[in-house]
């Protein structure tokens, strides 16, 4: 992988801030777009741009056979078994409220339960608590150890004749830590509870196979894998989606309407009301031919390299405390300079050039569980060099400096 190659492909990754060459160490809030992500949103607006699925001429068949075209790609980059069972939204968080209101209509009745982990991401809680307040059900917390990792056997214990579905992340934001979601989607199938995969932050770093994992429902987010923002992708395996009710109602999503009977489109239709984000979709289509040309296995061992690089460095400055020590972690360092408030560290690092990402990281309950106000997060991509990981360690060296007495 030639990094200076791919970096000249980030145009944004070429300027300085305040005067020193920008460091973007916040890719887990979203990644930086290529060249050719770019190229493909003018293009789309430039050449094609029309409504999708409605219009018989030219420009809107075309935007149409894009639209179309991204999701046969989705499809194959998680080895979906059918285009139908990809639902666009417009990222993880839709996806999982998606799910949440149709899987909660379907299958929820009062006193049944949901498994959550200790470490979700507030888009994979707060739908559940929505739908758990209006069908009486009940949420319960998968916990993790004070190294990140989901305790061992907790699944099984929480398991019981009323839970009606898991709901994990395949990698946390905030402690970076990778689940063993193979062997928690084998625990709850066999008990026949189907799982949901929070694939956010896995979607860009580790291959993904819906069909090998087993897993029933997985949503994605097209901004953190180098796509335009407001693209993301509900998967759910079809008898699931056939039996679920729509979410949202609206043009695109019905068959016939009448005052006295209206019937659902098709699938994956019937989970895309009103004007989908079709140029979105395109930039994903192109993000993710782009990601191939690279080859994720690739990007995966470059990041794994800079995050033990970043560790090592981190832990050699000292009087700093690293959050999330998962013996499968990727991408993702969360640490605090002992004795300054994570606020003050990023500003420093920000007058340096340096974007980190600093507070809860939308994970509330990670911070009570480590009873902390927040950390600062640097997360890796692709494009990240060793020289920006030295950098890094040399802005936390001076923070340090600068705020601990
Ligand atoms: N899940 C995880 C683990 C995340 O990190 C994020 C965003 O950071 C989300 C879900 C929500 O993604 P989005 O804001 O793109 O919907």
């Amino acid at each position: 992988m030639d990094i200076n190659k791919i970096r000249q492909d980030f145009p944004i990754l070429n300027q300085q801030i305040y005067g020193h060459p920008l460091v973007y160490l916040d890719n887990a809030a979203t990644t930086q777009k290529p060249q050719c992500v770019l190229d493909s949103i003018i293009r789309f607006y430039t050449t094609y741009n029309s409504n999708i699925h409605r219009g018989v001429h030219y420009l809107s068949e075309k935007a149409t056979e894009i639209y179309e075209q991204a999701r046969q790609k989705v499809m194959q980059f998680i080895n979906a078994k059918s285009r139908t069972e990809i639902v666009f939204t417009k990222g993880s968080t839709e996806a999982i409220n998606t799910l949440a209101f149709s899987f909660g209509q379907a299958y929820i009745t009062p006193g049944d339960e949901i498994i959550i982990s200790e470490m979700e991401h507030h888009s994979n809680i707060v739908p559940w608590q929505l739908m758990a307040g209006r069908r009486g059900a009940k949420i319960n917390v998968l916990p993790f150890d004070n190294n990140g990792e989901l305790v061992e056997g907790a699944l099984e214990r929480l398991i019981n004749e009323r839970t009606k579905i898991v709901c994990v992340t395949y990698v946390s934001n905030t402690l970076g830590t990778v689940n063993d979601i193979e062997k928690i989607i084998k625990t709850a199938h066999a008990h026949n509870i189907p799982v949901l995969v929070d694939a956010a932050q896995a979607i860009q770093h580790i291959k993904i196979d819906v069909q090998k994992l087993d897993c029933d429902f997985l949503a994605l987010s097209g901004h953190k894998i180098y796509a335009e923002t407001g693209i993301g992708v509900l998967y759910g395996k079809e008898k699931y989606l056939e039996e679920m009710p729509p979410y949202q109602g609206g043009g695109d999503m019905i068959k016939n309407v009448s005052f006295e009977l209206t019937t659902w489109a098709d699938l994956p239709l019937k989970f895309e009301a009103g004007t989908s984000n079709f140029v979105g979709a395109g930039s994903l289509l192109t993000a993710l031919e782009y990601v191939d040309t690279i080859g994720l296995d690739n990007i995966a061992a470059h990041e794994k390299q800079l995050l033990e690089y970043a560790t090592e460095k981190v832990d050699q400055i000292g009087g700093i405390t690293v959050y999330g020590r998962a013996k499968n972690k990727v991408s993702v360092l969360s640490f605090n300079i002992e004795g300054a408030h994570n606020y003050d560290v990023g500003m420093i690092l920000d007058k340096l050039g340096i974007a980190v990402r600093t507070g809860q990281h939308c994970t509330e309950p990670i911070m009570k569980h480590f009873g902390i106000p927040g950390t600062v997060r640097a997360s890796f991509a692709m494009y990240n060099t060793f020289e920006e990981i030295d950098k890094l360690a040399a802005g936390i060296e001076r923070a340090k400096k600068m705020l601990v007495c």
